[in-house]
């Protein structure tokens, strides 16, 4: 069987590697200089800086297999454990987001008004059917202020969504599940811990995870060169894929690399690219299914890093803080590198990294460079109180950042799926379908290893 993978961003690099470590004849084929789509660590000044991703959450035991297998999981390093301490900027400033039930009902983050009707979880009446979005899920439990503030705040840090649209069933289907088992979250949530509690340990050999903040020694980077390092000549820089067409029982994949335009024979083939470029891919095969595939839009998303001298700003406490859009500042969110993962700054340097646009602000992922800096520079004085010069700055912007699982997503996965079964060979992976962060691309990556070995 030869296979060939359509780009190598994690999804595609894992998906590949697991392949090619079982024998598999594969190809895998990335259209840019460098292997890691958005994962992009860069290393200068005595800054470690991501462009992309910042880092995982240490709760999916495949990455940690990944990381053995390719002979790193000693390079994962854990967040320093005050990073467990998160902030929240609301009524105009900072305050410590509440780490359970009781510490909310003594923290400052919300009015009493508020409190007494989360108290009230319990009683929250039943779901409306269809695919309720974030904030309606959000308002039946929780109330509305507890939505604007906590609801919103949660789905900005993984989604940097828009609550009205996201849909609950997709972005959080733990939590959707846990409703339709309990109705209750408060309920499902003390049932859920008695029951882990009294549940039998994992099977033997489960790689144990940490459930922290993590990355790697030298940032994610460790990981996607490891992977191109194990693929070798199986992976392919600067090689676009152009067309995509079946011949017989298999597929003609065409790809420009070096100047040159060929075609690659495979009997399978493997879509990781963003899904608009696979809308493209299979135009000429199925309209209807490009259209879906195009119909998932993505946030855009601004990145920008300041690093400060030692000594010019006190370090910032825990993991960094999140801005509910109600609060109408131009930050989502600030991460405080330096506390969280020392090691990626030297000498005592800081490192904070601002957060930018997203579903509710995507104007300022319009900004160039120099005015995304001015503005982190105001926001973080603004929010922060951070006065000092930064003696390091650097901006990305991503037009198509993060997947948004709108209402209507989980229909149209169905509706994928289901046009995909008429083009037989051809499948897709990446963060646009099941789960947005590396972990989640990871975890489908590796399933699909699976599928397409068995
Ligand atoms: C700003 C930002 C911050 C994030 N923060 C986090 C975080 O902290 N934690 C977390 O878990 N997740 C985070 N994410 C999400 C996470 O980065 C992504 O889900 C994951 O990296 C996506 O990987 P992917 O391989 O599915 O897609 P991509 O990384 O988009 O890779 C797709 C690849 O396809 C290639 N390609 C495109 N067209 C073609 C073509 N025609 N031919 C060949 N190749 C092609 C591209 O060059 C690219 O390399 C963040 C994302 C962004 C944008």
């Amino acid at each position: 069987m030869r296979v060939v993978v359509v780009g190598g961003g994690i999804s595609g690099l894992v998906l590949a590697q697991g392949l090619h470590a079982r024998g598999t004849d594969v190809t895998l084929l990335e259209a840019a200089a460098r292997p890691g789509g958005n994962i992009q660590t860069h290393r200068r000044d005595g800054f470690i800086t991501e462009a992309g991703p910042n880092s995982f959450l240490d709760r999916e035991p495949t990455l940690r297999a990944l990381a053995a297998r390719l002979g790193i999981e000693e390079r994962i390093r854990t967040a320093d454990p005050a990073a467990k301490r998160r902030y929240l900027y609301t009524g105009g400033r900072l305050r410590a987001l509440p780490q359970s039930p009781p510490a909310l009902l003594r923290s400052d983050v919300l009015p009493w008004s508020a409190k007494l009707r989360m108290l009230g979880e319990p009683l929250t009446p039943p779901a409306p059917g269809g695919d309720e979005s974030l904030a309606d899920f959000g308002r039946r439990h929780v109330g509305r202020a507890a939505t604007r503030v906590l609801v919103d705040a949660m789905q900005t840090g993984i989604y940097a969504g828009d609550m009205e649209s996201l849909s609950v069933a997709a972005c959080f289907p733990q939590v959707a599940a846990l409703e339709k088992r309990h109705r209750s979250l408060l309920v499902g949530m003390v049932r859920a811990r008695k029951e882990k509690r009294a549940a039998p340990p994992p099977p033997e050999g489960t790689p144990s995870t940490t459930g922290a903040v993590a990355s790697f020694d030298g940032g994610l980077g460790v990981l996607v060169d490891a992977l191109a390092q194990a693929l070798g000549p199986v992976l392919h820089t600067g090689a676009r894929v152009v067309g995509l067409r079946r011949e017989g029982p298999g597929w003609r994949v065409t790809v420009e690399e070096a100047g040159r335009r060929e075609e690659r024979e495979a009997d399978r083939v493997v879509l990781a690219v963003p899904a608009h470029t696979a809308a493209e891919l299979v135009r000429p095969l199925d309209a209807p299914l490009a259209d879906r595939l195009a119909g998932i839009v993505y946030a855009p998303m601004a990145v920008v890093h300041l690093g400060f001298a030692p000594g010019t700003v006190p370090p910032p406490d825990g993991f960094g803080f999140l801005v509910p859009a109600a609060e109408r500042r131009r930050v989502l969110g600030v991460i405080h590198v330096s506390s969280t993962f020392p090691w990626r700054t030297e000498g005592g340097r800081i490192l904070y990294t601002c957060l930018i646009g997203g579903a509710t602000r995507p104007d300022l992922v319009e900004l160039d460079e120099a005015a995304l800096v001015t503005l982190a520079k105001e926001e973080l004085r603004l929010m922060a109180g951070v006065t000092a010069e930064p003696v390091f700055t650097e901006a990305v912007r991503w037009k198509r950042g993060i997947p948004q699982y709108n209402r209507g997503h989980l229909e149209r996965l169905a509706a994928i799926d289901a046009a995909l079964a008429h083009l037989p060979g051809l499948s897709l992976t990446g963060n646009a379908y099941r789960g947005v962060g590396l972990t989640d691309c990871v975890r489908d990556a590796t399933a699909r290893v699976d599928a397409l070995t068995r």
